[in-house]
């Protein structure tokens, strides 16, 4: 199966640098070995879905709502995003988690929302360093999981990736050992197969970047990367994704 490489761009670029952003990457990334899939904010989606036309990139979304239609003042509905042509949605980013307070149930509710808009939730997942010291890591990482995918259904859908993103490597520079990493792949893997009775992607992501990508896309059971700062240079994205 082909590795995913994706692109979180989180809310780093003016919407006029999200489309310039978008055109340099098209005319650059041409029948990529690896899916490569870009996240740009909410009011840049549209105009870069005309951008993308004829191209080889995919669009994701980074967040969206609990559901589909309804009363909910400024959020963005997972179906309204397909309409326009997303295919897929980071769920439950450990930003999301810690600043904007979204707790386990919302993240289960917008992975529902998410698959009965036939989106693929990226589903994040990841410890903190004081969990990681005191040797909780499995245990935290089991706990997201299973709230995560809890009644959640994937047998008529395209499918969930799971992004495991050790908080304490998000945007410091200092990734997790890909040796680890796989280790950790392995195990959330095992996991989200005895939930959903079927094999899932998982994802690395926390500071990779040209230099030690391909030591974690080497690795058999990391299914691609989550990429934030080094998604934003042209040159430096479109080098990963050529690995
Ligand atoms: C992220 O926030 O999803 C991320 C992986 O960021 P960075 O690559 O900058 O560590």
């Amino acid at each position: 199966m082909k590795k995913i490489i994706i692109a979180n761009w989180k809310m780093q670029l003016s919407f006029k640098d999200s489309l310039i952003l978008a055109k340099e990457l098209k005319k650059k990334i041409k029948n990529p070995k690896n899916d490569t899939v870009i996240c740009p904010g909410f009011l840049a989606i549209a105009p870069i879905v005309d951008i993308l036309q004829g191209g080889d990139l995919l669009l994701g979304a980074q967040n969206c709502a609990l559901k589909n239609r309804g009363a909910l003042t400024g959020e963005t509905s997972p179906a309204t995003l397909n309409e326009l042509g997303v295919k897929y949605v980071i769920i439950g980013h450990s930003e999301r988690r810690l600043i904007l307070k979204e707790d386990p149930d919302l993240i289960n509710a917008k992975t529902k929302a998410a698959l009965a808009a036939k989106l693929i939730p990226i589903i994040c997942v990841g410890e903190t360093l004081n969990e990681r010291e005191l040797g909780q890591t499995k245990k935290v990482l089991l706990a997201q999981v299973k709230s995560a995918l809890k009644e959640v259904n994937i047998k008529n859908s395209s499918g969930i990736i799971i992004a495991y993103e050790p908080l304490w490597a998000i945007g410091t520079g200092e990734p997790i050992i890909p040796f680890e990493a796989e280790a950790i792949h392995i195990f959330l893997k095992a996991e989200a197969a005895k939930i959903l009775g079927k094999k899932i992607r998982v994802v690395y992501g926390g500071s990779v970047n040209g230099s030690n990508a391909a030591q974690f896309l080497q690795e058999k059971n990391i299914d691609g990367l989550l990429i934030g700062s080094a998604s934003l240079n042209v040159q430096e994205f479109a080098s990963i994704v050529k690995l």
